[in-house]
Protein backbone atom coordinates (compact mmCIF):
# COMPACT_ATOMS: atom_id res chain seq x y z
CA UNK A 1 0.00 0.00 0.00
CA UNK A 2 1.35 3.45 -0.54
CA UNK A 3 0.20 6.66 0.56
CA UNK A 4 -0.24 9.71 -1.36
CA UNK A 5 -0.20 13.70 -0.33
CA UNK A 6 -3.84 15.41 -0.48
CA UNK A 7 -2.10 18.85 -1.97
CA UNK A 8 0.68 17.28 -4.08
CA UNK A 9 -0.84 14.15 -5.71
CA UNK A 10 2.34 13.17 -7.59
CA UNK A 11 3.89 12.77 -3.89
CA UNK A 12 3.43 9.08 -3.39
CA UNK A 13 5.41 6.99 -0.32
CA UNK A 14 5.46 3.53 1.43
CA UNK A 15 3.49 3.22 4.73
CA UNK A 16 7.54 3.46 6.27
CA UNK A 17 7.80 7.13 4.68
CA UNK A 18 4.47 8.55 5.67
CA UNK A 19 5.42 7.11 9.18
CA UNK A 20 9.14 8.96 9.22
CA UNK A 21 8.00 12.16 7.22
CA UNK A 22 4.48 12.74 9.34
CA UNK A 23 3.26 15.52 6.74
CA UNK A 24 4.19 15.74 3.00
CA UNK A 25 5.28 18.76 0.87
CA UNK A 26 2.79 21.77 1.17
CA UNK A 27 2.10 20.78 4.48
CA UNK A 28 0.13 17.97 2.86
CA UNK A 29 -1.33 14.73 4.89
CA UNK A 30 -0.87 11.50 3.88
CA UNK A 31 -3.61 9.17 2.92
CA UNK A 32 -3.35 5.75 2.02
CA UNK A 33 -3.76 5.29 -1.81
CA UNK A 34 -7.20 3.04 -1.91
CA UNK A 35 -9.21 1.51 0.46
CA UNK A 36 -8.80 -1.96 0.72
CA UNK A 37 -12.61 -3.94 1.50
CA UNK A 38 -12.78 -7.02 3.41
CA UNK A 39 -15.43 -9.59 2.48
CA UNK A 40 -18.85 -10.23 4.33
CA UNK A 41 -17.52 -13.22 5.37
CA UNK A 42 -15.48 -11.22 8.04
CA UNK A 43 -18.35 -9.43 9.59
CA UNK A 44 -20.42 -12.38 9.52
CA UNK A 45 -18.28 -14.32 11.61
CA UNK A 46 -17.06 -11.60 13.56
CA UNK A 47 -18.14 -12.43 16.91
CA UNK A 48 -16.06 -15.67 16.47
CA UNK A 49 -12.75 -14.02 15.98
CA UNK A 50 -10.34 -12.40 18.80
CA UNK A 51 -9.46 -8.99 18.91
CA UNK A 52 -5.69 -9.56 17.41
CA UNK A 53 -7.34 -11.89 14.47
CA UNK A 54 -9.92 -8.74 13.80
CA UNK A 55 -6.75 -6.29 14.13
CA UNK A 56 -4.27 -8.00 11.68
CA UNK A 57 -7.05 -8.81 9.03
CA UNK A 58 -7.90 -5.04 9.09
CA UNK A 59 -4.51 -3.07 9.66
CA UNK A 60 -2.43 -5.68 7.52
CA UNK A 61 -3.55 -4.30 3.75
CA UNK A 62 -2.06 -0.85 5.01
CA UNK A 63 1.12 -1.76 6.22
CA UNK A 64 2.46 -4.71 3.80
CA UNK A 65 5.36 -2.66 2.79
CA UNK A 66 6.56 -2.50 6.56
CA UNK A 67 5.49 -5.57 8.53
CA UNK A 68 5.34 -9.55 7.74
CA UNK A 69 2.07 -11.02 9.02
CA UNK A 70 3.73 -12.23 12.02
CA UNK A 71 6.01 -8.88 12.69
CA UNK A 72 2.21 -7.19 12.47
CA UNK A 73 0.68 -9.83 15.29
CA UNK A 74 3.63 -9.49 17.46
CA UNK A 75 3.46 -5.61 17.43
CA UNK A 76 -0.26 -6.23 18.01
CA UNK A 77 0.07 -7.86 20.58
CA UNK A 78 2.02 -5.41 22.23
CA UNK A 79 0.20 -2.38 21.75
CA UNK A 80 -3.05 -3.91 22.99
CA UNK A 81 -2.52 -5.10 26.65
CA UNK A 82 -6.00 -3.81 27.63
CA UNK A 83 -9.71 -4.55 27.04
CA UNK A 84 -12.55 -2.42 25.24
CA UNK A 85 -15.79 -4.04 26.76
CA UNK A 86 -18.62 -2.25 25.34
CA UNK A 87 -21.18 -1.23 28.05
CA UNK A 88 -25.11 -0.61 27.67
CA UNK A 89 -26.63 2.38 29.19
CA UNK A 90 -30.11 2.95 27.99
CA UNK A 91 -32.58 1.03 26.27
CA UNK A 92 -31.22 1.85 22.39
CA UNK A 93 -27.44 3.29 23.43
CA UNK A 94 -24.00 1.81 24.61
CA UNK A 95 -20.46 3.32 25.67
CA UNK A 96 -17.10 1.52 23.99
CA UNK A 97 -15.02 1.79 27.00
CA UNK A 98 -11.22 3.00 25.30
CA UNK A 99 -10.22 3.81 28.43
CA UNK A 100 -8.49 0.95 30.12
CA UNK A 101 -5.06 1.95 28.78
CA UNK A 102 -2.28 2.81 30.65
CA UNK A 103 -2.81 6.55 30.71
CA UNK A 104 -6.37 6.13 30.38
CA UNK A 105 -7.55 7.75 26.62
CA UNK A 106 -7.99 6.53 23.83
CA UNK A 107 -4.62 8.16 22.52
CA UNK A 108 -2.93 5.19 24.23
CA UNK A 109 -3.29 2.88 20.86
CA UNK A 110 -2.45 5.51 18.14
CA UNK A 111 0.49 6.58 20.16
CA UNK A 112 1.56 2.83 21.53
CA UNK A 113 1.47 1.49 17.53
CA UNK A 114 3.17 4.36 16.27
CA UNK A 115 6.42 4.55 18.55
CA UNK A 116 6.70 1.06 18.38
CA UNK A 117 6.18 1.92 13.96
CA UNK A 118 9.35 4.48 14.92
CA UNK A 119 11.24 2.48 16.49
CA UNK A 120 11.86 -0.08 13.67
CA UNK A 121 12.13 2.71 11.12
CA UNK A 122 14.56 4.87 12.56
CA UNK A 123 18.44 4.86 12.46
CA UNK A 124 19.42 3.38 15.97
CA UNK A 125 22.87 5.56 15.13
CA UNK A 126 20.82 8.93 14.66
CA UNK A 127 17.81 8.96 17.04
CA UNK A 128 14.56 10.72 16.06
CA UNK A 129 13.66 13.19 18.32
CA UNK A 130 9.41 13.58 18.76
CA UNK A 131 8.41 16.76 19.55
CA UNK A 132 4.96 16.88 21.21
CA UNK A 133 2.89 19.66 22.57
CA UNK A 134 -0.03 19.04 25.01
CA UNK A 135 -2.72 20.26 27.08
CA UNK A 136 -2.81 17.08 29.12
CA UNK A 137 -4.32 13.93 27.13
CA UNK A 138 -1.63 14.19 23.80
CA UNK A 139 1.08 14.07 26.15
CA UNK A 140 1.06 11.42 28.81
CA UNK A 141 -0.48 8.96 25.65
CA UNK A 142 2.86 9.65 23.98
CA UNK A 143 4.94 9.63 26.76
CA UNK A 144 3.90 6.19 28.20
CA UNK A 145 3.56 4.90 24.28
CA UNK A 146 7.42 5.73 23.64
CA UNK A 147 8.53 5.25 26.83
CA UNK A 148 12.15 3.27 26.01
CA UNK A 149 11.23 2.71 22.74
CA UNK A 150 14.64 2.38 21.19
CA UNK A 151 15.78 5.11 18.67
CA UNK A 152 13.25 7.78 19.82
CA UNK A 153 13.87 10.68 22.16
CA UNK A 154 10.56 12.40 23.17
CA UNK A 155 10.54 15.89 24.05
CA UNK A 156 7.40 17.32 25.68
CA UNK A 157 5.82 21.01 26.22
CA UNK A 158 3.37 21.50 28.63
CA UNK A 159 1.13 25.00 29.29
CA UNK A 160 2.31 25.80 33.31
CA UNK A 161 0.14 24.86 35.89
CA UNK A 162 -2.60 24.07 33.02
CA UNK A 163 -2.93 20.42 33.13
CA UNK A 164 -4.19 18.47 36.00
CA UNK A 165 -1.92 16.92 38.20
CA UNK A 166 -2.51 13.65 37.16
CA UNK A 167 -1.63 14.33 33.79
CA UNK A 168 1.24 16.15 35.06
CA UNK A 169 2.23 12.90 36.55
CA UNK A 170 2.12 11.04 33.77
CA UNK A 171 3.91 13.06 31.71
CA UNK A 172 6.86 13.39 34.32
CA UNK A 173 7.07 10.70 36.53
CA UNK A 174 8.77 8.36 33.39
CA UNK A 175 12.05 9.17 32.90
CA UNK A 176 14.60 7.18 30.29
CA UNK A 177 13.73 8.69 26.71
CA UNK A 178 10.72 11.12 28.18
CA UNK A 179 11.19 14.57 28.75
CA UNK A 180 8.76 17.05 29.96
CA UNK A 181 9.01 20.61 29.50
CA UNK A 182 6.56 23.06 31.31
CA UNK A 183 6.83 26.19 29.75
CA UNK A 184 5.07 29.80 31.35
CA UNK A 185 2.81 30.30 28.51
CA UNK A 186 -0.12 28.78 26.77
CA UNK A 187 -0.77 25.44 25.03
CA UNK A 188 -1.12 27.54 21.96
CA UNK A 189 2.16 29.10 23.01
CA UNK A 190 3.44 25.44 23.15
CA UNK A 191 2.33 24.46 19.81
CA UNK A 192 3.76 27.80 18.18
CA UNK A 193 7.54 26.50 19.71
CA UNK A 194 6.89 22.49 18.36
CA UNK A 195 5.46 24.44 14.90
CA UNK A 196 8.52 26.22 14.96
CA UNK A 197 11.07 23.73 15.66
CA UNK A 198 9.92 21.35 12.87
CA UNK A 199 10.11 24.15 10.39
CA UNK A 200 13.74 24.85 11.47
CA UNK A 201 16.05 24.19 9.21
CA UNK A 202 19.11 24.92 10.90
CA UNK A 203 18.25 21.91 14.27
CA UNK A 204 17.08 20.08 11.38
CA UNK A 205 20.25 19.38 10.13
CA UNK A 206 21.55 18.43 13.65
CA UNK A 207 17.87 16.14 14.79
CA UNK A 208 16.00 13.84 13.02
CA UNK A 209 12.63 15.55 13.72
CA UNK A 210 8.56 14.04 14.68
CA UNK A 211 5.40 14.99 15.59
CA UNK A 212 3.27 12.51 17.13
CA UNK A 213 -0.47 13.74 16.57
CA UNK A 214 -3.31 12.39 14.41
CA UNK A 215 -1.73 14.04 11.31
CA UNK A 216 0.76 10.52 11.34
CA UNK A 217 -0.62 7.94 9.60
CA UNK A 218 0.88 5.11 11.77
CA UNK A 219 -1.31 7.05 14.90
CA UNK A 220 -4.46 7.67 12.78
CA UNK A 221 -4.76 4.45 11.54
CA UNK A 222 -4.86 1.77 14.24
CA UNK A 223 -7.99 3.71 15.99
CA UNK A 224 -10.46 2.36 13.02
CA UNK A 225 -10.01 -0.84 14.98
CA UNK A 226 -12.06 -0.18 18.05
CA UNK A 227 -14.63 0.17 15.43
CA UNK A 228 -14.92 -3.65 14.40
CA UNK A 229 -13.89 -4.39 18.26
CA UNK A 230 -17.38 -2.42 19.09
CA UNK A 231 -19.41 -3.86 16.13
CA UNK A 232 -18.12 -7.58 17.57
CA UNK A 233 -19.83 -6.84 20.94
CA UNK A 234 -23.07 -5.10 19.67
CA UNK A 235 -23.86 -6.67 16.50
CA UNK A 236 -26.30 -9.16 18.80
CA UNK A 237 -27.89 -6.31 19.95
CA UNK A 238 -29.18 -4.81 17.26
CA UNK A 239 -31.86 -6.40 16.79
CA UNK A 240 -32.74 -5.19 12.90
CA UNK A 241 -31.92 -1.70 13.96
CA UNK A 242 -29.11 0.21 12.33
CA UNK A 243 -26.12 1.24 13.71
CA UNK A 244 -25.02 4.42 14.49
CA UNK A 245 -21.92 5.29 16.40
CA UNK A 246 -21.25 8.70 18.39
CA UNK A 247 -17.73 10.05 18.13
CA UNK A 248 -16.27 12.87 20.85
CA UNK A 249 -14.23 14.66 18.32
CA UNK A 250 -11.44 17.78 18.09
CA UNK A 251 -8.79 16.79 15.00
CA UNK A 252 -11.46 13.93 14.11
CA UNK A 253 -9.02 11.57 14.21
CA UNK A 254 -10.82 9.21 15.60
CA UNK A 255 -13.95 9.88 13.28
CA UNK A 256 -11.97 9.82 10.30
CA UNK A 257 -10.50 6.15 11.30
CA UNK A 258 -14.45 5.34 11.58
CA UNK A 259 -15.04 6.23 8.72
CA UNK A 260 -12.12 4.22 7.00
CA UNK A 261 -13.85 1.41 8.70
CA UNK A 262 -17.14 1.80 7.20
CA UNK A 263 -15.52 2.21 3.40
CA UNK A 264 -14.33 -1.22 4.22
CA UNK A 265 -17.40 -2.92 4.85
CA UNK A 266 -18.10 -2.16 8.40
CA UNK A 267 -21.99 -2.27 8.77
CA UNK A 268 -22.57 1.11 10.29
CA UNK A 269 -25.33 3.23 8.96
CA UNK A 270 -24.53 6.68 10.40
CA UNK A 271 -21.34 8.45 12.35
CA UNK A 272 -22.76 11.33 14.37
CA UNK A 273 -19.76 13.95 15.23
CA UNK A 274 -19.77 14.97 19.06
CA UNK A 275 -18.52 18.56 19.83
CA UNK A 276 -18.29 21.00 21.98
CA UNK A 277 -19.09 24.90 21.45
CA UNK A 278 -15.81 24.19 18.94
CA UNK A 279 -18.25 23.69 16.37
CA UNK A 280 -16.29 24.28 13.21
CA UNK A 281 -17.32 21.28 11.63
CA UNK A 282 -21.41 21.37 12.70
CA UNK A 283 -21.60 24.83 10.97
CA UNK A 284 -19.87 23.04 7.34
CA UNK A 285 -22.51 20.61 7.55
CA UNK A 286 -25.14 22.90 8.06
CA UNK A 287 -23.73 25.96 5.23
CA UNK A 288 -21.05 23.94 3.43
CA UNK A 289 -18.46 26.52 4.18
CA UNK A 290 -15.53 25.40 6.68
CA UNK A 291 -14.08 28.51 7.94
CA UNK A 292 -11.18 27.72 10.88
CA UNK A 293 -11.91 29.69 13.71
CA UNK A 294 -10.02 29.96 17.21
CA UNK A 295 -10.46 27.48 19.61
CA UNK A 296 -13.21 28.31 22.74
CA UNK A 297 -11.85 26.64 26.31
CA UNK A 298 -14.58 23.69 27.28
CA UNK A 299 -14.82 21.37 29.96
CA UNK A 300 -14.21 18.89 27.49
CA UNK A 301 -11.06 20.21 26.90
CA UNK A 302 -9.15 17.08 24.92
CA UNK A 303 -11.83 18.44 22.41
CA UNK A 304 -10.95 22.62 22.41
CA UNK A 305 -9.90 22.52 18.34
CA UNK A 306 -11.03 24.98 15.84
CA UNK A 307 -9.26 24.21 12.88
CA UNK A 308 -9.42 20.39 12.59
CA UNK A 309 -6.57 18.98 10.86
CA UNK A 310 -8.33 15.57 9.50
CA UNK A 311 -11.05 17.37 7.54
CA UNK A 312 -9.28 17.25 4.64
CA UNK A 313 -8.95 13.46 4.86
CA UNK A 314 -13.01 13.45 5.15
CA UNK A 315 -13.23 15.69 2.87
CA UNK A 316 -10.90 13.39 0.44
CA UNK A 317 -12.35 10.27 1.63
CA UNK A 318 -15.71 11.40 0.00
CA UNK A 319 -14.62 13.07 -3.42
CA UNK A 320 -15.21 16.38 -1.69
CA UNK A 321 -18.72 15.81 -1.80
CA UNK A 322 -21.17 17.55 0.38
CA UNK A 323 -24.12 15.63 0.13
CA UNK A 324 -22.18 12.17 0.38
CA UNK A 325 -20.38 13.88 3.65
CA UNK A 326 -23.80 15.17 5.04
CA UNK A 327 -25.39 11.36 4.42
CA UNK A 328 -22.77 9.66 6.35
CA UNK A 329 -22.20 11.95 9.14
CA UNK A 330 -24.49 14.04 11.21
CA UNK A 331 -23.33 16.69 14.40
CA UNK A 332 -24.84 17.59 17.70
CA UNK A 333 -22.54 20.38 19.07
CA UNK A 334 -22.96 20.24 23.36
CA UNK A 335 -22.46 23.00 26.07
CA UNK A 336 -21.00 22.66 29.01
CA UNK A 337 -23.96 22.81 30.89
CA UNK A 338 -25.43 20.03 29.19
CA UNK A 339 -22.24 18.32 29.77
CA UNK A 340 -22.69 18.42 33.33
CA UNK A 341 -26.46 18.21 33.25
CA UNK A 342 -25.59 14.41 31.32
CA UNK A 343 -22.92 13.76 33.77
CA UNK A 344 -25.49 13.62 36.58
CA UNK A 345 -28.44 12.79 34.65
CA UNK A 346 -26.57 8.95 33.68
CA UNK A 347 -24.72 8.87 37.19
CA UNK A 348 -27.91 9.53 38.71
CA UNK A 349 -30.15 6.77 36.82
CA UNK A 350 -27.79 3.95 36.38
CA UNK A 351 -25.11 4.82 38.77
CA UNK A 352 -22.46 5.32 36.37
CA UNK A 353 -19.94 7.85 35.46
CA UNK A 354 -19.25 9.45 32.31
CA UNK A 355 -16.17 11.95 31.84
CA UNK A 356 -16.97 14.97 30.01
CA UNK A 357 -16.06 14.13 26.79
CA UNK A 358 -17.79 10.52 27.03
CA UNK A 359 -20.84 12.90 27.87
CA UNK A 360 -20.63 15.07 25.07
CA UNK A 361 -20.34 12.00 22.71
CA UNK A 362 -23.85 10.23 24.47
CA UNK A 363 -25.72 12.82 24.11
CA UNK A 364 -25.06 14.12 20.60
CA UNK A 365 -25.93 10.43 20.25
CA UNK A 366 -29.54 10.42 22.13
CA UNK A 367 -30.44 13.70 20.73
CA UNK A 368 -29.58 12.37 16.96
CA UNK A 369 -30.92 8.76 17.39
CA UNK A 370 -34.17 7.43 15.72
CA UNK A 371 -36.69 4.57 17.31
CA UNK A 372 -34.99 2.24 14.12
CA UNK A 373 -31.27 2.91 15.28
CA UNK A 374 -29.16 1.63 18.07
CA UNK A 375 -26.12 3.73 19.09
CA UNK A 376 -23.01 3.58 19.97
CA UNK A 377 -20.68 5.80 21.98
CA UNK A 378 -16.95 5.31 22.10
CA UNK A 379 -15.78 6.81 25.32
CA UNK A 380 -12.52 8.58 25.04
CA UNK A 381 -11.16 8.89 28.62
CA UNK A 382 -11.80 7.68 32.10
CA UNK A 383 -13.66 10.09 35.03
CA UNK A 384 -10.64 9.43 36.83
CA UNK A 385 -8.79 11.57 34.42
CA UNK A 386 -11.39 14.60 34.19
CA UNK A 387 -11.96 13.96 38.38
CA UNK A 388 -12.13 18.01 39.21
CA UNK A 389 -14.82 18.72 36.57
CA UNK A 390 -16.66 15.41 37.45
CA UNK A 391 -16.50 17.28 41.11
CA UNK A 392 -18.95 19.93 40.27
CA UNK A 393 -21.79 17.53 39.89
CA UNK A 394 -20.78 14.79 41.98
CA UNK A 395 -18.94 15.80 45.03
CA UNK A 396 -18.15 12.45 46.45
CA UNK A 397 -16.03 11.63 43.28
CA UNK A 398 -12.18 10.54 44.81
CA UNK A 399 -9.62 12.59 44.18
CA UNK A 400 -6.71 10.91 42.63
CA UNK A 401 -3.30 10.15 44.83
CA UNK A 402 -0.52 11.70 43.29
CA UNK A 403 3.19 11.71 44.11
CA UNK A 404 4.69 14.23 42.06
CA UNK A 405 7.74 14.78 44.43
CA UNK A 406 10.08 11.69 42.42
CA UNK A 407 8.68 13.18 38.92
CA UNK A 408 11.35 15.23 36.99
CA UNK A 409 10.42 18.36 34.46
CA UNK A 410 11.89 21.75 33.39
CA UNK A 411 10.72 24.71 33.20
CA UNK A 412 11.63 27.23 30.48
CA UNK A 413 10.25 30.68 29.98
CA UNK A 414 8.01 30.74 26.39
CA UNK A 415 11.39 31.13 24.18
CA UNK A 416 12.54 29.28 21.47
CA UNK A 417 16.03 30.04 22.27
CA UNK A 418 15.34 28.04 25.43
CA UNK A 419 13.49 24.99 23.68
CA UNK A 420 15.84 24.78 21.12
CA UNK A 421 18.75 23.97 23.64
CA UNK A 422 16.90 21.04 25.01
CA UNK A 423 16.40 19.75 21.50
CA UNK A 424 20.29 20.28 20.65
CA UNK A 425 21.13 18.56 23.70
C1 LIG B 1 -8.02 13.50 21.75
C2 LIG B 1 -9.32 13.31 22.44
C3 LIG B 1 -10.55 13.47 21.77
C4 LIG B 1 -10.65 13.93 20.34
O1 LIG B 1 -10.15 13.00 19.42
P1 LIG B 1 -9.83 13.44 17.91
O2 LIG B 1 -9.30 12.24 17.25
O3 LIG B 1 -8.80 14.55 18.01
O4 LIG B 1 -11.10 13.95 17.32
C5 LIG B 1 -11.72 13.19 22.46
N1 LIG B 1 -11.69 12.82 23.77
C6 LIG B 1 -10.53 12.67 24.45
C7 LIG B 1 -10.59 12.28 25.87
C8 LIG B 1 -9.31 12.89 23.81
O5 LIG B 1 -8.17 12.74 24.51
Amino acid sequence: MNYYNINYKDEIVSFKEATLRGLGKEKGLFVPEYIPSLPSSFFEEITQKSNIEIAIEALYPYVTDSFTREELQKTLEEVFVFDTPVRELLSNTSVLELFRGPTMAFKDVGARFMARCLGKFSDKNNPTTVVVATSGDTGSAVANGFYKVEGVRVVILFPKGKVSPFQEYQMTSLGANIQAVEVDGTFDDCQALVKQALADTSLKKERVLSSANSINVARFLPQMLYYFFAYKQVKNLLEGKDWVVAVPSGNFGNLTAGLYAYKMGLPVSKFVAANNANDTFAIYLQTGNYHAKPSVATLSNAMDVGDPSNFVRIQELFGHNLEAIRKMISSAVISDQETLDEITYIHNTLDYTLDPHSAVGHLALQKSLLPIQYGTVLSTASPKKFDEVIRRVIPSFPIPKVDLSACHKESIENSYTAYKEILLR
